[in-house]
């Protein structure tokens, strides 16, 4: 028996059952790193795969605040403080009534890994709560904000663990929890990354994931001997920060996004996704995609309930590249067989993990260029290390430095991945690439620190 198939089972049995998507996680990254294991026996004696898979801490907590009926209400608070080899803990907060510690550690686990290959110096968390913002009030939203910092505020600290956004936590979320920490504690420090500008946040923060994962993509097609994005149809996924982002970098670099969805639908706008509508829909309004077509009557519409079965409308549509941002396990192996059978070249993660493992499969077995989540959508964690830089010397950067810089970052994650993938053996295989590459750098720092 290797190393991971022994490791797998003892992981398996110290979790409990509900952390699906954590064993997906780990499994995957396991099965990428077996040559390493087997090659470097210094891994095995230092236990580095038992450290790297169990957290350093998981705080749960009750968060109790009131609504605007005077209601009390009371949500379930987490931070997964996973791995801090490389720096402070970082890593999103998630708002949604999907969030448990399962999802949470899933997260986490993949933070650790992705931190690491931007070359920066921070280590890997993430955190949340069951809240729903939607259809809250900006001030029940406000509520709920500072009752969950009046626990979270225990845990976190610019050289500790540095929060940022993440599903349903956007810069007015950032804003009111920054807010509460300043109240507690009484110091205007670089505790929480996507800050509004005004108050020390980063330009180009909220465009960096989704322009990131462009930067990957172009340089992924480039080592593939593919001509960049002029004209190329492109399929996105979500209507939230990643997937508006990745549109306006698309169209940026001569692409023609066509598609956006959200959790109740998918446009189709063969013309090319109106950024402005969706944006004053999406981010202005905050309303269903359905009333796109309101304003663009030659865009389809398709509910949830009318899309293919096991699959989802979006990538029904056929393309060139695809970008799944909207969440984890959005893109089945019905929706791969769709987009392999429609011609599609290149599937670029802006989500966390949108890919099922048999989608994965699809795609290697059909030479699809595959770019896993925790390559393409490092930019956003990159620019908010360049807000903790910023913070930390109290300076302030132009919008043409953090691009150039995110550009760079993406590029050199991009050539970091592409040649671990040949030295070891699996050529263009970027989930083995990007898996051995950001383990070597947490494991070596790991095993330099001693235990
Ligand atoms: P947002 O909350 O801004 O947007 C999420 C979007 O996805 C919303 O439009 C939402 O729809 C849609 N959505 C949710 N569930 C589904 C579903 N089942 N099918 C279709 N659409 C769905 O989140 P972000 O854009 O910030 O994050 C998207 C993904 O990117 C997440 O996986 C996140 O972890 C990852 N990510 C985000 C980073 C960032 O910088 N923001 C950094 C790295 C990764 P609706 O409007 O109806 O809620």
């Amino acid at each position: 028996m290797s190393i991971s198939d022994d490791t797998i089972e003892k992981i398996r049995k110290s979790n409990c059952s509900t952390d699906k998507t954590f064993f997906q996680a780990v499994e995957e990254v396991l099965d990428s790193l077996k040559p390493v294991l087997d090659s470097n026996p210094i891994y095995e004696r230092h236990a580095i795969i038992e450290r790297l898979t169990t957290p350093d801490r998981e705080f749960k907590f009750k968060v109790v605040w009131m609504d605007d009926n005077q209601n009390i209400q009371v949500n379930t608070g987490y931070r997964v403080q996973f791995n801090n080899a490389l720096g402070p803990y970082k890593g999103g907060l998630r708002f949604h009534p999907s969030v448990n510690s399962g999802i949470l550690k899933f997260l986490g686990f993949e933070q650790i890994f992705k931190n690491s290959l931007t070359g920066l110096p921070i280590g890997g968390g993430k955190g949340g709560s069951d809240f729903n913002p939607k259809g809250k009030s900006d001030f029940e939203v406000m509520k709920f904000c500072s009752a969950y910092m009046t626990e979270l505020h225990k845990y976190i600290g610019p050289r500790i663990d540095v929060p940022a956004g993440d599903i349903g936590v956007g810069g007015r979320e950032i804003g009111y929890l920054f807010g509460e920490y300043k109240k507690i504690t009484s110091s205007y420090e670089g505790v929480l990354t996507g800050k509004p500008f005004m108050f020390g946040g980063s330009l180009m923060r909220p465009e960096a994931t989704g322009y990131g994962c462009v930067y990957f993509t172009d340089e992924m097609l480039k080592f593939a001997g593919v001509d960049g994005f002029k004209d190329r149809v492109c399929t996105v996924s979500g209507a939230g920060n990643v997937a508006i982002h990745t549109i306006e970098k698309l169209y940026a670099l001569g692409a023609k996004p066509v598609t956006c969805s959200d959790s109740k639908g998918t446009i189709y706008d063969s013309r090319g996704i109106d950024l402005e509508l969706l944006k004053e829909l999406k981010i202005n309004q905050r309303v269903s995609l359905e009333e796109y077509c309101t304003t663009n009557s030659d865009a389809v519409y398709t509910k949830v309930e009318d899309y293919p079965e096991g699959g989802h409308e979006v990538w029904n549509i056929p393309c060139d590249c695809a970008f799944p941002s909207a969440t984890q396990n959005e893109l089945t192996d019905v929706d791969a067989k769709h987009l392999i059978e429609n011609g599609c070249i290149s599937v670029s993660e802006g989500a966390n993990m949108p890919s099922t493992p048999e989608a994965i499969d699809l795609f290697k077995e059909n030479n699809i260029l595959f770019a896993p989540a925790k390559a393409a959508n490092a930019g956003g964690v990159a620019v908010s290390e360049f807000e903790m830089s910023q913070n930390a010397a109290m300076a302030k950067w132009s919008y043409e430095i953090v691009d150039e810089r995110l550009e760079k970052t993406m590029r050199a994650i991009c050539k970091r991945v592409h040649l671990t993938a040949k030295d070891y053996g699996v050529d263009g295989n970027y989930v083995d690439g990007a898996n051995i590459a950001g383990f070597k750098r947490v494991a070596d720092a790991m095993i330099a620190e001693g235990i």
